[in-house]
């Protein structure tokens, strides 16, 4: 058989991107600033804040590039004052690098299960954590870090109300999210830092980057300060906190230029392709589809998933995944939830087995913006002959 494999997501390039790296070869800003740097943050900005519907308080919002989506995690528990002996609530359904930033600052992760309807933050086990972690360790965790897993925007009204109520920071992971939607607000603008990643693998790729959404000038400031190692001030190089090499080199912010102009295209052909399995898994029994549960959601279907039933299939997600494998589909497990990781062992959660469950049953399956009409006919045809054998 001479298909070509399918793979989950690939990079997909608009043509535009090395025009903007030759522009920086030849006038010679091939550093970590300039002005493709300046322009890839105006144009994350121009689409996360003056395009998505804000609300007025958050107007000030700006864009920091940086080298990698964990850095921008890393940078954000920074400039929220996390330091070691701290403790900081991640979603235990996740990709380790939501988590291992609170690890770097030598502080301790307090993981907290998912709701079924986004797969995201649970806010009633979060509250439930909370209170348990004050009346343990005598204080509040020093902030909160919900994840829009596989592009679903997380229950931000509940998160951000039970973070409010007891005065902790929200620190959005929206590696995954970047064009999606919670009622008409762009994921990544609710907390009071989100973080982005341009990876080869998500939404537009820098080749490996990622950016950090902070508050105001002030915070940007601060921002670049850290991600510049630290350097105050003055005409030789004095040193007063310890720093990091975080900023994006402007050769990857051209890449990036270049992917801004086909973001809206990447977007509408995710959820092009969710829409095309959603019709034709609707009547199969023992697959479920990931859908938006409301019209407050609108996902960018970074992937698509699926949770297989056993019982009615008679295949596990992993029969399915080696069956598809053998013919060019590459599908993945979900995440592993980080609170069954043995490096995260010692740290405490509070679960309900939502996630355990949706690890045991789930599988990723390709959205990416090369996945073609037939490519979604032939996957699709592909998992039904499995499961009717
Ligand atoms: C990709 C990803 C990150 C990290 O981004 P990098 O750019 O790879 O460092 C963080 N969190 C989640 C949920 C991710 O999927």
């Amino acid at each position: 058989m001479d298909r070509k494999r399918i793979y989950l997501c690939l990079a997909h390039m608009s043509g535009k991107e090395q025009d903007f790296i030759k522009e920086a070869f030849d006038t010679n800003w091939v550093v970590p600033l300039g002005p493709n740097v300046n322009a890839f943050e105006k144009s994350l900005q121009d689409f996360l804040i003056e395009n998505g519907k804000l609300k007025i308080e958050n107007e000030g919002k700006q864009v920091v590039a940086l080298s990698a989506g964990t850095a921008a995690l890393h940078l954000g528990l920074i400039l929220l004052g996390v330091q070691a002996g701290d403790e900081v609530i991640c979603q235990s359904f996740t990709f380790c690098a939501s988590a291992n930033p609170v690890t770097y600052l030598g502080a301790t992760a307090v993981f907290v299960d998912s709701e079924e309807d986004t797969w995201n933050m649970n806010p009633v086990l979060l509250e439930e954590a909370i209170r348990d972690r004050i009346a343990k360790t005598g204080r509040e965790p020093k902030a909160i870090i919900p994840v829009h897993l596989y592009g679903m925007p997380a229950k931000m009204d509940e998160i951000c109300a039970v973070a409010e109520k007891y005065g902790i920071p929200v620190l959005e992971d929206a590696a995954e999210a970047l064009g999606s939607e919670y009622k008409g607000q762009k994921c990544g603008t609710f907390g009071k830092f989100g973080a982005l990643s341009f990876n080869g693998n998500k939404m537009i790729t820098t080749s490996g980057g990622g950016a950090l959404i902070v508050p105001d000038e002030k915070a940007k400031k601060a921002a670049m300060f850290y991600a510049t190692q630290a350097r105050e001030p003055y005409p030789y190089y004095q040193h007063e906190k310890i720093g990091y090499n975080y900023r994006m080199s402007n050769i990857c912010a051209g890449i990036g230029l270049g992917q801004m102009t086909v973001l809206e295209e990447h977007v509408a052909h995710h959820r092009h392709v969710h829409e095309l399995y959603e019709q034709a898994f609707a009547n199969v029994k023992g697959i479920e589809l990931k859908s938006n549960p409301d019209e407050r959601f609108n996902a960018n279907y970074w992937l698509c998933t699926i949770l297989i039933d056993k019982e009615e299939t008679g295949v596990d997600c992993e029969e399915l995944r080696v069956f598809l494998d053998r013919k060019g589909i590459e599908t993945r497990p979900l995440w592993k939830p980080m609170h069954l990781q043995p490096v995260f062992a010692g740290s405490p959660c509070y679960v309900d087995g939502t996630s355990e469950k949706l690890f045991e049953k789930g599988l990723c399956i390709p959205a990416g913006p090369c996945v073609t009409d037939e490519d979604v006919a032939y996957i699709v045809s592909e998992i039904k002959s499995c499961i009717c054998k």
